[in-house]
């Protein structure tokens, strides 16, 4: 085993970059470390300007080859990739909550066979896509979705593979070379999907890993006149900075970032459907860009819907991530851990009341918390904790749901709970988001188009969506005229 190689619940994962089809290290290297006990999972190459710079060149050299590849040999490539997430899919998941903490549990079931899933789906929406050809006074135009270039596709740490996949797999497909940069607390599934792809056939150069800070890597990245896409999920902040970077070559952008979802319940609402909804915005220790965290809460039935709410969320197991029997496991890093106890400790002060939770626990543990009497221009409503907190507020009647719901500045998803179907669809037409739930949460078809409005993010991906932002779409206008007879 080489000094690059780090061994992890038993798999070898390469510490180094892949780059142009080779594993590259750099001069320094940064500790990755697991949020389950704090130990060292290895020490993983940090990238520089100059990684940055070899990624994209090796990213360009690859790229007319992969784009002149027929679409059914792209496709056949994805399904390969796909076949071996399924062969290492118990390597993947173990790796995976080592690094992020996240449960074994949902890796082993949900998570992974969603990453083989993500290559199978856009490699069969590939070989689908097309528009019909349409006529003007005679002439026919015909639409073509071109491979744009090279891709730089920049993800977090809450679910790595999964939203690394979500990107690598249609910019992969549309015929473009990837550049994809992984969080630098949670790097290791990414280089497993390295060689995963090598494995599969996919040619060197067309997928490349670089890992590192962002702070550090990132604008090399972002600022690249050879970057022809970016593909960005992570917070606010960091989106505003690769905007400013992506100007100056007026890179198009595709922003998946942060929110303040609601889950509104009516009193004709299925009470205990609304509380098991409520509860389940702990999942991933309350660490999902889509958590409904702002519960609101129709005020007739707000102390039974508090009661059921304690008594359901008393019964979440918190504790290893391994363990089959755990709900909640650890969040992150002791910094998001800070970030979280500030928020709650500053709402506490303010006047809030912890029903439920309001301290750190030991370990990197964060007691699910639940709190009532916030204001909802206070900071604890208006801005995302991601971790396991919530809010609960009350409404009088259907408009000052919707305009609690609507007053922050996110957009990412709401979920409504109602036994009215009429209500629903007059609420769900009312309401700022990019994926409205009604008595259900976080069904995600990859057909269906995701995103979020105001700052949670710009533009969506998913389906042909995908598609037309990792394509240059094309026109083609044919006259009738002007054909020189060969025959
Ligand atoms: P983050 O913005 O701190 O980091 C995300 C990625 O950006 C990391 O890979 C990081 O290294 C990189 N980065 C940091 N600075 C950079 C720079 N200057 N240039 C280029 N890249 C840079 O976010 P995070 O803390 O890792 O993730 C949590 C955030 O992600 C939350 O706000 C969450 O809501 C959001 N999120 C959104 C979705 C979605 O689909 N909308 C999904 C998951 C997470």
């Amino acid at each position: 085993m080489s000094e690059h190689t780090t061994t992890v619940a038993g798999v070898a994962v390469d510490t180094r970059h892949w780059i142009g089809g080779e594993r590259v290290a750099s001069a320094e290297t940064f500790t990755d470390v697991s949020p389950i006990d704090g130990g060292v999972l290895g020490e993983i190459a940090r990238g520089t300007a100059a990684e940055a710079a070899a990624a994209v060149a090796a990213a360009r050299a690859a790229f007319p080859a992969w784009a002149a590849t027929p679409r059914e040999e792209r496709a056949r490539v994805l399904h390969a990739i796909a076949d071996g997430v399924e062969r290492r899919l118990e390597e993947l998941a173990v790796v995976e909550t080592a690094d992020n903490g996240a449960l074994l549990r949902s890796h082993r079931r949900g998570v992974m066979p969603r990453v083989a899933h993500n290559f199978r789906f856009f490699a069969d929406w590939l070989t689908r896509l097309g528009h019909e050809d349409f006529d003007t006074r005679g002439h026919t135009n015909h639409v073509s979705w071109d491979p744009a270039g090279p891709c730089v596709l920049i993800t977090p740490w809450n679910a790595p593979l999964m939203l690394a996949t979500w990107k690598v797999a249609p910019a992969l497909a549309a015929g473009n070379t990837v550049v994809l940069k992984p969080a630098e607390w949670s790097p290791l599934t990414a280089s497993l999907l390295a060689d995963i792809a090598a494995e599969a056939g996919l040619p060197a150069g067309v997928l490349n890993v670089v890992q590192g800070y962002g702070s550090e890597i990132g604008d090399a990245l972002t600022s690249h006149p050879d970057v022809r896409r970016i593909s960005f999920t992570g917070s606010v902040p960091t989106a505003q900075r690769i905007s400013s970077s992506a100007a100056a070559n007026l890179t198009p952008l595709s922003l998946e970032l942060g929110g303040k979802s609601p889950l509104l319940v009516f009193a004709d609402a299925d009470l205990d459907l609304a509380v098991d909804l409520a509860v389940e915005q702990y999942d991933n220790a309350g660490q999902v860009c889509l958590a409904a965290t702002r519960i609101l809460v129709e005020e007739t039935v707000a102390e039974e819907f508090t009661r059921r709410f304690v008594e359901r969320a008393a019964r979440l197991k918190q504790g290893d991530p391994r363990d089959e029997a755990t709900d909640i496991g650890p969040n992150i890093h002791p910094r998001q851990l800070e970030k979280i106890d500030g928020f709650v400790q500053r709402a506490i002060a303010a006047g809030a009341r912890a029903v439920i939770g309001g301290k750190r626990l030991e370990g990197q543990y964060y007691a699910p918390t639940l709190l009532t009497d916030v204001a909802q221009d206070s900071e604890v409503v208006q801005e995302e904790v991601f971790g396991p907190v919530l809010t609960l507020q009350t409404f009088g009647d259907e408009a000052e749901a919707v305009r609690l719901a609507n007053d922050t500045r996110f957009g990412l998803a709401a979920t409504v709970a109602t036994g009215d179907a009429a209500r629903a669809g007059r609420v769900s037409g009312q309401l700022v988001a990019g994926t409205v739930w009604v008595n259900c949460f976080f069904v995600r078809d990859l057909q269906a188009p995701f995103g979020g409005s105001r700052h949670s993010g710009v533009g969506r991906e998913g389906g042909t969506w995908s598609f037309d932002f990792y394509c240059d779409l094309k026109n083609t206008v044919t006259s009738p005229k002007g054909w020189k007879d060969h025959g």
